[in-house]
């Protein structure tokens, strides 16, 4: 009988005699219907190169190879990447990279080449992985990424919902954003102290929201939803608006992205 994906990954662990590491986000994938929905989410296909963050034991890696034409495997742990590479050998379409995804730019990676990527997350960076993917020069065609639930709430919230806040129009400035779906907290070795969610986000090539500087309009996107109880006319005083296009009696959570645009154009 072949051995399930939680077996293979316990007898991984034990074999090397390796504990995972919480403070690095150590919790593998050993649900294999997750990792198919993962696969159909990035709609892999036979030329596709893919970057994969936090590649860990490489099981789930070793599924999306199979299905492409090129992997590159992020993974910040030596002794993980080690194991990894020794049990991915037969298939000769991965590269392995050791290194903080945090400290290595994509686009040098993927060498100007498209790419998509896909991440079981280390949860204690979210934020900034997916900073780093929607800001970047070079971004992928599409990134499918495992979040903590709560973040993926507030990553594909709209207007006029209790999640909606600065890091939703982040990412909807930059993707479309999808919740894919829940994960439970089985799904993991060891299981995580929190649920998790499967996010497709599709970055625009071009702009959605036209806006005359980006900076000016998330510095008055994190004005205005730092103070999340009061009226815009209250927390983006310091801007000095006269004539906003949009009523600054509204409170943040229920003005849209085209209207932050807007009254961030009118500066
Ligand atoms: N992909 C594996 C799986 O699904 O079973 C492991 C996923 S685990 C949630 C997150 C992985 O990210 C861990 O292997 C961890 O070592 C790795 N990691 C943590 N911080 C990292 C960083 N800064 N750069 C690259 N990988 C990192």
């Amino acid at each position: 009988m072949t051995p399930t994906l939680a077996e293979v990954t316990r007898q991984l662990l034990m074999t090397y005699n390796r504990f995972p590491r919480k403070r690095l986000g150590q919790h593998f994938l050993i649900d294999p219907q997750v990792v198919v929905r993962i696969i159909s989410a990035a709609e892999l296909g036979p030329d596709d190169l893919v970057i994969e963050i936090g590649s860990g034991l490489g099981t789930v890696t070793a599924e999306l190879a199979k299905n492409i034409h090129h992997l590159i495997a992020v993974e910040i742990d030596q002794e993980l990447m080690n194991i990894s590479k020794k049990v991915l050998e037969p298939l000769p379409n991965i590269s392995f990279v050791n290194q903080d995804i945090l400290k290595i730019s994509l686009a040098e990676l993927a060498l100007g080449r498209h790419y998509k990527l896909v991440g079981n997350l280390p949860y204690y960076i979210t934020s900034p992985i997916i900073e780093k993917i929607l800001e970047g020069e070079e971004k992928p065609e599409t990134a499918v990424v495992m979040t903590q639930k709560e973040v993926a709430e507030r990553m594909v919230a709209g207007a006029g919902t209790k999640n909606y806040g600065s890091f939703s129009i982040f990412c909807q400035f930059y993707a479309e954003v999808k919740l894919n779906s829940l994960v439970s907290k089985s799904s993991f070795l060891p299981w995580p102290e929190v649920s998790s969610a499967v996010v497709v986000l599709k970055p625009y090539k071009t702009a959605k929201y036209p806006v005359k500087d980006i900076k000016v309009f998330f510095d008055l996107v994190h004005a205005a939803f730092q103070q999340r109880r009061k009226k815009l006319s209250n927390s983006l005083k310091p801007f000095g608006l006269t004539n906003s296009p949009v009523d600054l009696n509204r409170r943040p959570e229920t003005v849209s992205i085209e209207e932050f645009a807007a009254i961030a154009n009118s500066l």
